[in-house]
Formats: C-alpha cells, structure tokens, sequence
C-alpha cells in the first residue's frame, strides 16, 4: 500500500501528498459554490454577517484557507487542518446513503483520506 510508505517519508513529501490530496475537495467545493450573488467577490469575510449566515458559508472558508497564496512550504498543520474540514464538508455534504463498499469518487477520496489521517494519528 502507498498509505504505510508515506509515513516514513519527511515531512516536505508529506505535505505535497497532503496537498495533493486537497485537489479533489477543492475541484468539488469550488463547483458547489455560487458566487454570482456575493458582494465580496467569493473572498470570505469572517466579520461580516452576511458571510457567517451564508448558505456557501462553510464551503468559502474551506476556499480561502485552501486557496491562500501559499508560500513554497506551507506549514503541515495548516494542510492538515483543510483536510480534516474537507473530509467534515465532503462525509456531510455526500456520504449519505452511500454503502460502505460505495465506489463513487467521492467515498473512495473518503476512504483513502481516512486511513491517511488514521496512519498519521498511530505516529504521534
Ligand atoms: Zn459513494
């Protein structure tokens, strides 16, 4: 399994799988959100109101921590953080009424995420 091997990997190689693996929730969010009636250009604004009672509230804020400029090494934690909330927005927003066995793109991201995140907890 590539799952095992990574572990052994530095942390640089671990964060561009991470990275890596933030491509599809990024691909999925990005097409669920609408922002043709967003006064602020889909750029969440945690101040503001209108943004914290939005209906793409959830999905804009998992953008703008996902789609920050980044500089070359962005910190782990960080990408673990949009990982975990994307696996929350993706088992919440699609999981229902899959089997556990579902082959759709969606819960074979899931799984795989899954025993990632699941390896990386074993280590520490
Ligand atoms: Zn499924």
């Amino acid at each position: 399994m590539t799952m095992t091997t990574q572990t052994g990997h530095n942390a640089r190689t671990l964060a561009s799988y991470v990275e890596s693996l933030l491509d599809y929730p990024r691909w999925v969010i990005e097409r669920d959100v609408d922002f043709s009636g967003c006064d602020y250009q889909g750029t969440f604004t945690a101040s503001a109101e209108r943004c914290t009672s939005c209906q793409f509230g959830t999905a804009c804020r998992w953008l703008n921590l996902a789609q920050l400029p980044k500089p070359p090494d962005q910190p782990l934690p960080e990408l673990m953080n949009a990982l975990t909330t994307a696996v929350d927005y993706l088992q919440l927003t699609y999981s229902e009424g899959h089997e556990r066995g579902c082959h759709c793109e969606n819960c074979l991201w899931l799984r795989q995420v899954r025993r990632f995140l699941h390896s990386q907890n074993d280590l520490t």
